[in-house]
């Protein structure tokens, strides 16, 4: 592939190659964008078939954290890093630690944490080596688990969505149909409950249904297929990503997509597809900042409740998104990223203003 090019596309800044041949190390950091601040991003661990795949998943992860930061209206940039390595065999301390040295070099440029196939345990090791780490466990230091925020901000933007599409103050008597059960879709079903939404769920572990029922007696379930089947006014997938696609949409019988899952959209032609059926999407990478806006509370002074406002604030935020997609006659992923282009272009100007290295 050609490398230069690939950057050049998106305005990447940077991409590095780490190499350790004792730890067997095999990691890129890349660096999308820092008008607003180091990038911030967590680390993946996969199974790359090939080193092209490992570079365009970089650079593509580190990207969309520019977007993550900047609507959530933190001062960060977009970085990730991807170790190139099988994570249910490959893991070692000294992987770990290398891997940590190599952020350490970059004094702050970059910060990262844990992502698909990576775990709070492998920064603690990390850690050792480098103090730009984030979403550490409490007892080391960190903010901990970062789904609990995550559940909470996708609930107060699920709320947003219904005030806009459905003119509702409240998500009591709303149908809302959730995919996936894990640590953000459990928390999320207990904060439906609560305000008196009409629950269906799925998840294809059946332990975590039984769980969510035996907690919530009055929650319905289906088979994970049936899901996109589900007459419901809000469709709410914290699963996996791509549920989205040319089988799932002609099913979707929802007025409203919004939940905590990454890349939703199989292609962005399906954000398109929604747009023209009239269904409203709350964007990803917005309605599930919670976790990054949490990631930066923790490197500013960790303060819960001002993480958890701050997580709140994504209502305000997707209504913002919204008015601009009506406004310009455009899908909402898009007016997402145009208020992220516009924060970081007007927040990133500033620093064109000169400041003494003293001040
Ligand atoms: P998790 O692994 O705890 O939960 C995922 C759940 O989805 C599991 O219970 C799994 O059994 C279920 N699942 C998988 N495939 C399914 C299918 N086809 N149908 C129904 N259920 C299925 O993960 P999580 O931390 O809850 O994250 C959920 C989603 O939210 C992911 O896409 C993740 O990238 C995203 N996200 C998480 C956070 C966070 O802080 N945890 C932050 C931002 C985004």
């Amino acid at each position: 592939m050609k490398i230069f090019d690939a950057m050049r596309e998106h305005g990447h800044e940077q991409l590095i190659f780490c190499s350790d041949k004792k730890s067997k190390l095999r990691a890129l950091i890349a660096i999308h964008d820092t008008s607003l601040g180091p990038a911030l991003g967590g680390c993946r661990m996969w199974p790359y078939k090939t080193e092209d795949e490992a570079i365009q998943d970089a650079l593509r992860l580190a990207r969309g954290m520019t977007y993550k930061s900047a609507a959530a209206g933190s001062n960060y940039g977009g970085g990730k890093s991807v170790v190139w390595g099988d994570s249910a065999r490959d893991k070692t301390e000294t992987l770990f630690r290398a891997l940590g040295r190599f952020v350490q070099t970059l004094d702050g440029r970059f910060i990262t944490g844990t992502d698909v196939g990576t775990s709070s345990t492998d920064f603690i090791w990390a850690r050792a080596e480098t103090k730009y780490v984030v979403a550490l466990p409490e007892e080391f230091g960190g903010s901990g688990d970062t789904s609990i925020i995550t559940a909470y901000g996708v609930w107060h933007g699920i709320r947003a969505c219904a005030r806009f599409a459905l003119g509702a103050e409240s998500l009591a008597g709303r149908t809302v149909a959730v995919q996936g059960l894990g640590k953000v879709g459990h928390k999320l079903v207990e904060h439906l409950c609560e305000e008196g939404a009409h629950v269906t769920v799925t998840d294809i572990d059946p332990a975590k249904v039984a769980s969510v029922r035996a907690a919530h007696p009055g929650v319905a379930a289906v088979a994970p297929d049936a899901i996109y089947d589900v007459d419901c006014e809000i469709y709410s997938p914290n699963a996996l990503g791509a549920t989205i696609n040319d089988q799932t949409l002609p099913r979707l019988k929802c007025r409203i997509v919004a939940g905590g899952a990454n890349n939703q959209l199989a292609e962005l032609r399906h954000g398109d597809a929604l747009h023209e059926r009239g269904i409203l999407y709350a964007p990803d990478y917005v309605i599930n900042g919670g976790g990054a806006i949490q990631a930066a509370e923790e490197l500013g002074g960790f303060n819960r409740d001002r993480a958890l406002r701050r997580a709140a604030g994504i209502h305000g935020t997707l209504l913002r998104i919204f008015a601009i997609a009506r406004d310009r006659g455009i899908p909402t992923y898009r007016a997402a990223d145009v208020m992220a282009e516009e924060r970081i272009a007007e927040v990133g100007h500033l620093r064109l203003v000169y400041t003494p290295p003293s001040s």
